[in-house]
């Protein structure tokens, strides 16, 4: 049980330098210790060379306190990628059981902003402050304590807890685990910051360049070009007509924002206001709803841009800026939305961002998301914790434990 007191303590001991790569450990760590020893450990993911910074370090030090709290560890190392790695941690076995899943990467910060320092945790004002305190490294230790002092014998289906790669960027972690079609279970907890309350729904997105290639020429003849800034005003046109037709024709009021959006986020053509636009790129991100497939919007998106441009000589590549992330969706009548309403007391809602829920889902789990921190806390300066949250998680993840895996027969 952690106190307002615990907590005093620990801060005035300053920060502390924790567990380091490859150091033996014997007794797992106070919670606390755990968060602080996390968030210490920079893991960054960016799509940018000089910020990315892999997560293995974290893998390793998660690896070795499951380890002394009787699991059975597996490192998964990411194809090509030395510093990534996911992790599986198995207690007890068999088929069915539960999942403990989050992600061990953090978005990078703009150290102007922070007042604090963002791979020290401190305690202030009851609030836990640290990069990957909310989003999401805290939860893996929240599910470490959750599991403390469990036996394999005390367990009718096992507990995995799961931690996973890049999931800031590329999602790759969470990819290869549906490639490798592991692990395997019956229900899934993500703990994406969503202020302990459970979310069974969130958007896909996805992002396209679209580049238009027309013909530049001297503005006082347009015979001598073929305006690809035009062409781009036309398929503007098309694209906002065929967001008018996803947004009467997919809604759920589940989400605060009901409908599919359609964001033009950039564009950039031309060079000079007396020559005809050869080149114009636009961006765009779409977030579908569930029930949207992300393969059947982008075939659609070509379809209607290269329709529109027909017969004007104007020639077009798309581009993928990103894979996309599919839309989520777990039935409100499935047993984890059930387990996780009745050990909340609250509705299962719908959330605008995006997790690894749909690999999970993929891998034949239900999935709920439920977590901890608050998203507002989220890939911000000063990101915290509040110290309230952490007794309430532990007590919540194990009451899902015992329902899941140590008194299955009891399940709702
Ligand atoms: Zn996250």
């Amino acid at each position: 049980m952690l106190t307002s007191m615990a907590a005093t303590m620990f801060a005035t001991a300053g920060c502390i330098q924790h567990h380091t790569q490859g150091e033996t450990m014997r007794d797992c760590p106070t919670l606390l210790d755990m968060i602080a020893g996390l968030i210490a450990i920079p893991s960054i993911s960016s799509a940018d060379p000089l910020l990315d910074q892999g997560n293995r370090a974290v893998i390793d030090l998660l690896a070795g306190w499951l380890q002394d709290s009787g699991f059975r560890v597996e490192i998964m190392p990411l194809p090509g990628a030395p510093a990534r790695a996911n992790l599986i941690a198995t207690l007890g076995s068999g088929p069915g059981g539960l999942v403990l899943a989050g992600h061990t990467d953090t978005v990078p910060f703009d150290e102007q902003r922070w007042n604090h320092d963002p791979f020290c945790m401190s305690e202030h004002n009851q609030r836990l402050y640290g990069l990957g305190s909310s989003d999401m490294k805290a939860f893996l230790a929240l599910a470490i304590e959750a599991a403390r002092g469990l036996q394999p014998g005390d367990l009718h289906e096992p507990l995995i807890i799961l931690a996973t790669a890049d999931e800031e960027t590329s999602m790759a972690g969470a990819r290869l685990l549906l490639e490798q079609q592991r692990p395997r279970a019956r229900f899934a907890i993500i703990g994406e910051p969503t202020g302990l309350l459970p979310v069974r729904m969130h958007k896909g997105i996805f992002m396209e360049s679209i580049s238009l290639h027309g013909q530049s020429g001297h503005s006082s003849d347009p015979a001598l070009g073929n305006s690809a800034l035009e062409g781009m005003h036309r398929v503007i046109g098309t694209l906002l007509d065929w967001r008018n037709e996803l947004q009467s024709g997919f809604r759920n009021q589940l989400f605060a924002v009901p409908v599919p959006t359609l964001n033009l986020g950039h564009v950039h053509g031309g060079d000079n206001p007396n020559r005809i636009c050869a080149e114009c790129e636009l961006q765009i991100d779409l977030r579908p709803l569930p029930g949207m497939a992300i393969d059947e919007l982008r075939g659609e998106l070509q379809h209607r841009v290269r329709q529109t441009l027909a017969g004007s000589g104007i020639d077009v590549t798309f581009r993928a800026l990103f894979e996309g992330i599919p839309a989520m969706e777990t039935p409100a009548s499935a047993h984890i939305v059930q387990l996780a309403e009745q050990l909340t007391g609250q509705r299962a809602g719908a959330v605008a961002f995006s997790t690894e829920a749909p690999y999970l889902t993929g891998l034949g789990m239900e999935t709920i998301v439920l977590g901890p921190g608050n998203i507002e806390q989220a890939h911000q300066p000063d990101e915290y914790l509040s110290l309230a949250r952490l007794q309430p998680t532990v007590d919540l993840l194990q009451n899902a434990i015992k329902s899941v895996c140590i008194n299955p027969g009891q399940l709702l």
